[in-house]
C-alpha cells in the first residue's frame, strides 16, 4: 500500500546559516520499503558550495580551538538531550530513508545520544605529558592541540550513529568539521547537524553539505585546508580518497569487510545458527560487520545448516516500520541489484543456494526492494561469493576441517575487519583471538555490534587501522602533539 507522506524539504548549514545550494539544484531520497514515495528533498551542492563550507570551518577554528573545553563538553551533552528528546520521529524518519526496522533505527538514534555524551566528557581528559629533564634549565613538557579542518564522511547504512562518532570526538577535541553524508540518507544526518547547531556551536564550528561525491568529494578530500578525512564507506572510495588527499591530510578510513564466523564440532548449534542469523541478516545484512562466510567443521555442518535456515524461514520481512519486521529491505535499487547478481554469480560458480534468495514481490513486498535472505552450502574459498563484500543478505556456508583450516579460510582474504568463533573449548578460542587478522574478534558474540567506549576499526584492506575510531583512542586521530623546553 501506498503511504502518502510530506516530502520534507531539507537544507545544509554553512557558516551558521540553514541554506539553499547556490545553484538551486536538488536531488530527492525514496523510501526503500515503498520506492515511489519520495522521503525528502536536499540541495545538490556544487564545489563552490563545499569550498564556501570547508573556508567556514576554517575561520571558526581559532575561536574554537580556544573555546573552553568545558563549554564545548556543555554543547555535545545539550544535543544530546535534544536527540533523545526526539528518538521516536528521528527513528521513523531513519526507517523510511534507510529501510531498517524502527527499533533498530530507535537504537541508533539513542546510540548517538551516548556518543555524543562519551566524547563530551572524554574531550575533558585531553592531556599532555611532563617529562624528566636531564637539563635543570629546562621543564619539558607536551600538549596535544585540534588539527583544524576535519571532513567527515560518511555511508548509508548507520546514518546517524557513524557521523555521531566522528564528529563527537573531532568536536570535543576542538576541531571544526564539514559533514557529507550519504545522499540516501541525508535527513537523519541533518537531525544530528541540527541538535549540535540547536544546542549552541558558534557559526562555522559545523557545516553540512549534501551532494553527489562526483560533486563535492574532490573538494572535500583534496582542499589545502582541510587537515583531516575521516571516512567510513567501500574500499573502492576509500582507495580514491586516499589518493586524492594531501600529503599532509590525516586519513582515517573504515572500509569494507568479509566477516567470517567460524563453528566448531563442540558448539552449541543453535547458538551458532542464532548468532550466524543476527550478524547475517539483521540490518539485512547491510553491515561493515556482518557474516558473510560461515565456516563450519565437517562433524557439525549439516545439522548446523538445518538449523540455520530453519532459524531463517521464521525471520519476518517486511517494511521497518512494521513493528514485528525483523528483516526490512535493502536501502536501495543499486543494493538490490548488487546483491541478486551476486546471488547468481554464487550459483554459476557452482555453489549450492539451500535456502532464499529471490527477490519478494508478492502484496506490499512488490513496492520495495526486498530479497529473501540466501544461505549457499558447498562454497569453496575461491569462489567470489566466498571473497567479495556482497553487503546484503548472503551467507555462504564452507565445511572445514580443522581450527587452522578454518583461520587459512578467515585469513585469506583481502578484508579484515570482524571475526567471530562459536565453540565451549577455552584452547580453541585463545588460538583463535592469537592467530585471527581482523579488528574486532568476537568470542560466541554476532560478528556485528561495538561499544561506544571500546576501539573499534579494521585491518589489511577493512581499514588504517593506524586510528581506531570509538573509545578514548579515538580521540588521537583529531589531535597534534607539540613537545615543548621551557627555560626555566
Ligand atoms: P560508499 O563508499 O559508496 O560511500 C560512502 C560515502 O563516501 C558517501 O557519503 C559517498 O558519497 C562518499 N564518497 C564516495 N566516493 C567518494 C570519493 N571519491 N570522494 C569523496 N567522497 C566519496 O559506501 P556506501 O555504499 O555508502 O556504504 C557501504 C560501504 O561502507 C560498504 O563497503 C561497507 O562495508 C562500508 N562500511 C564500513 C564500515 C566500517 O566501519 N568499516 C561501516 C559501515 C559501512
Amino acid at each position: 500500500m501506498h503511504t502518502e507522506t510530506a516530502i520534507y524539504a531539507g537544507l545544509n548549514l554553512i557558516d551558521g546559516e540553514w541554506v539553499e545550494a547556490a545553484g538551486g539544484q536538488t536531488f530527492t531520497t525514496r523510501n526503500p520499503a515503498v520506492s515511489g514515495e519520495v522521503v525528502a528533498r536536499f540541495p545538490a551542492m556544487e564545489e563552490a558550495d563545499a569550498i564556501r563550507a570547508i573556508e567556514a570551518a576554517q575561520r571558526a577554528a581559532p575561536g574554537w580551538r580556544r573555546t573552553a573545553p568545558s563549554r564545548r563538553a556543555a554543547i555535545l551533552y545539550k544535543a544530546a538531550d535534544l536527540l533523545e528528546a526526539n528518538a521516536e520521529p528521528y527513528a521513523e524518519e531513519l526507517t523510511r530513508e534507510e529501510g531498517k526496522p524502527l527499533g533498530a533505527s530507535r537504537m541508533e538514534v539513542l546510540r548517538s545520544a551516548q556518543t555524543l555524551r562519551y566524547y563530551a566528557s572524554e574531550g575533558l581528559n585531553v592531556a599532555g605529558a611532563t617529562l624528566p629533564s636531564d637539563d635543570p634549565a629546562a621543564f619539558v613538557y607536551t600538549k596535544r592541540e585540534p588539527l583544524g579542518v576535519v571532513s567527515v564522511i560518511t555511508p548509508w547504512n548507520f546514518p546517524i550513529s557513524i557521523p555521531a562518532r566522528k564528529i563527537a570526538p573531532a568536536l570535543a577535541t576542538g576541531n571544526t568539521v564539514v559533514f557529507k553524508p550519504a545522499s540516501d540518507t541525508p535527513l537523519i544526518a541533518m537531525r544530528l547537524a541540527e541538535a549540535l547547531h540547536s544546542a549552541g556551536l558558534p557559526a562555522g564550528v559545523l557545516n553540512f553539505v549534501t551532494g553527489s561525491s562526483s560533486r563535492i568529494g574532490g573538494v572535500l578530500v583534496s582542499h589545502p585546508a582541510v587537515r583531516a578525512i575521516t571516512f567510513t564507506g567501500s574500499t573502492g572510495a576509500g582507495e580514491q580518497i586516499k589518493r586524492g588527499a594531501r600529503l599532509a591530510t590525516r586519513l582515517q578510513l573504515e572500509l569494507g569487510g568479509k566477516n567470517p564466523l567460524i563453528v566448531l564440532a563442540d558448539a552449541d548449534l543453535d547458538q551458532a545458527a542464532e548468532l550466524a542469523v543476527k550478524g547475517g541478516f539483521e540490518l539485512t545484512g547491510q553491515a561493515c560487520t556482518g557474516t558473510s562466510r560461515v565456516l563450519v567443521m565437517d562433524e557439525a555442518h549439516d545439522a548446523f545448516v538445518e538449523r540455520l535456515v530453519a532459524r531463517t524461514r521464521a525471520l519476518s520481512i517486511g517494511s521497518g516500520l512494521v513493528p514485528t519486521t525483523e528483516i526490512g529491505p535493502l536501502a536501495n535499487r543499486g543494493q538490490l541489484e548488487q546483491v541478486l547478481e551476486y546471488i547468481a554469480v554464487g550459483q554459476d560458480e557452482g555453489a549450492r543456494l539451500v535456502y532464499g534468495g529471490e527477490r519478494l514481490e508478492q502484496g506490499a513486498l512488490a513496492q520495495g526492494y526486498y530479497v529473501r535472505p540466501a544461505i549457499f552450502t558447498e562454497v569453496e574459498p575461491s569462489m567470489r561469493i566466498a571473497r567479495e563484500e556482497i553487503f546484503g543478505p548472503v551467507i555462504a556456508v564452507l565445511r572445514i576441517g580443522s581450527l587452522q583450516e578454518a583461520l587459512q579460510c578467515a585469513n585469506d582474504v583481502e578484508y579484515g575487519l570482524s571475526a567471530a568463533i562459536c565453540t565451549r573449548e577455552a584452547d580453541a578460542m585463545h588460538y583463535f583471538i592469537d592467530h585471527v587478522h581482523a579488528g574486532v574478534v568476537k568470542v560466541n558474540r554476532p560478528t556485528t555490534g561495538n561499544a561506544v567506549n571500546a576501539p573499534f576499526g579494521g585491518w589489511k584492506q577493512s581499514g588504517t587501522a593506524t586510528y581506531r575510531e570509538s573509545g578514548r583512542a579515538a580521540l588521537d586521530f583529531y589531535l597534534q602533539e607539540k613537545t615543548i623546553y621551557h627555560g626555566v
